[in-house]
């Protein structure tokens, strides 16, 4: 067959493929698949449907007359990236966390929720934009239930799983409204477990906890808990352990899976001795012990670092923000110039933003802190043969949705993972936090696996820079050139 009678498609063209009835095959690109470590030189990707039906390397098959081929020579295909950790209820901007930085006399909280609804769909572009097809939102309120709704009906939208209210020891009467709050303070283990079996009733892909224990004798008092005096970091973790353990002793009899927010070792480690599926962020107070190391790996917990969250509130109040080249392309512009606090009125500013836009230098030092220990924790975990999905904790204030991705492969970088170990944790080891029938067909450029893709220009085993530089991105079987996504 001559190869000019065969439709070529110009990966550049400028709008999206609908679903093709009948197959595609994508030729003479590099094929990557992280899970495996196994790159294919010269790769055939036949897809039909929505699906991956075959894969070979160095193939020399001529497709079929009909067959739709895309040309994928001097390219790189990865499975779609997987963000584990981001709240679809936070936009990121200056506004979103009245808890933490109140503005609310410049934008109500409630025109913040609905600019975040109204954006919504602009939202998942961004996440596509950025070769993300799936993505975990590990908290929200029951709201979440209609977003996981709507992004798994919308066109251009990743994947989403979601969990729904933050089950925690403090409570957060800022972020409430219509009686609908993102989290909700448990006292007892009786009233975790009623939260439990109506969470449920929701078919949610996590129960979430906000483990938050009472900070040190030294330190000053964080929103609702007083530094405890005299006791140990075991003893301040012990406290809302009995929380902890209903709410997952309930959940996995439910055959519900449970995700933890806990970023202290002793407060981690009770997490994962009851039994917790998954910790959504960085042990950050000290270097992760022996047993620690152990314990993850004798349990399967899957760790999320979600590295770039940790800067950026600081960054933002103290006005030292520097976005990336991807944030600052492909973040939603509002977000991205409500970030800048100089723009803000001088009487509207509060405190905390003052503070640290007088003196930066103690919150620049406070974020080398934790980097100092997050990134050797990172390292150690990795070494260690732990599971750890890639996350970055977007919505928070300052942390862009979709491009946050790329500064979290960047601080994953400086932690000392390779680019196939990240791209590991963003494909084969993200897909193990979906779970379900959904998890098992996401993350490898496996046969019957959903056909979900991202075709770099340039090599992300040479430098994981390469990662966003992106030609086009497949969700479902449908191609989309970068440049149709954002429109
Ligand atoms: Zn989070």
């Amino acid at each position: 067959m001559n190869r000019l009678s065969l439709l070529l498609l110009c990966l550049a063209s400028s709008s999206a493929l609908t679903a093709q009835s009948g197959t595609t095959v994508i030729v003479n690109g590099t094929a990557i698949d992280p899970g495996t470590g196994k790159t294919m030189a010269n790769a055939a990707i036949t897809i039909e449907g929505d699906h991956l039906t075959a894969i070979k390397e160095n193939s020399t098959d001529v497709p079929k007359k009909g067959d739709t081929v895309i040309d994928a020579r001097g390219k790189f295909i990865l499975p779609g990236y997987i963000d584990t950790h981001v709240h679809f209820f936070q936009s990121g901007d200056i506004y979103t966390r009245p808890d933490a930085v109140d503005l609310t006399s410049v934008r109500p909280y409630k025109d913040e929720h609905d600019w975040i609804e109204r954006n919504l769909r602009d939202t998942f572009a961004r996440y596509l934009r950025c070769g993300i097809t799936s993505v975990v939102d590990v908290g929200g309120p029951i709201w979440n239930f209609q977003v996981r709704k709507l992004a798994n009906s919308a066109e251009k939208a990743p994947r989403v799983a979601v969990a729904g209210p933050l089950i925690s020891s403090v409570s957060r009467p800022q972020l409430e409204l219509k009686g609908d709050p993102p989290i909700v303070k448990i006292d007892t283990p009786e009233q975790a477990r009623q939260m439990v079996q109506k969470l449920a009733k929701e078919k949610p892909d996590y129960i979430k906890i906000w483990y938050i224990v009472a900070p040190p004798a030294s330190a000053p008092p964080s929103p609702g808990l007083s530094p405890a005096a005299g006791q140990s970091d075991v003893d301040r973790a012990a406290v809302f352990r009995p929380v902890v353990h209903a709410v997952i002793e309930e959940s996995h009899r439910l055959k519900l899976r449970v995700a933890v927010h806990a970023t202290e070792l002793e407060a981690a480690r009770a997490s994962v001795e009851e039994g917790a599926d998954l910790l959504v962020h960085s042990v950050t107070d000290k270097p992760v012990d022996e047993a620690f190391v152990k314990l993850l790996k004798e349990k399967g917990t899957i760790l999320t670092p979600t590295l770039v969250v940790f800067e950026r509130y600081g960054r933002t109040f103290a006005n030292k923000l520097e976005l990336t080249p991807e944030e600052k392309a492909w973040g939603n512009p509002e977000v991205i110039a409500s970030l800048d606090v100089t723009k803000l009125a001088a009487d509207k500013l509060p405190d905390r933003i003052k503070t640290a836009t007088a003196n930066p230098q103690p919150v620049l030092d406070r974020i080398q802190q934790t980097y100092d220990i997050a990134l050797k924790n990172l390292k150690t975990l990795e070494d260690a043969g732990v599971i750890i999905a890639t996350g970055t904790d977007a919505g928070n204030i300052g942390t862009i949705h979709g491009p946050a991705i790329f500064r979290e492969f960047q601080l994953m970088k400086q932690a000392g993972l390779t680019p196939m170990q990240i791209l590991q944790c963003t494909t084969a080891n993200a897909a193990k936090t979906f779970g379900g029938p959904i998890g098992a067909k996401i993350g490898s450029l496996q046969p019957g696996h959903f056909a979900d893709l991202v075709i770099l220009k340039s090599n992300p085993l040479d430098d994981i820079k390469n990662t966003s530089d992106i030609d086009s991105v497949m969700k479902n079987g449908v191609l989309y050139p970068v440049d149709s996504i954002l429109k």
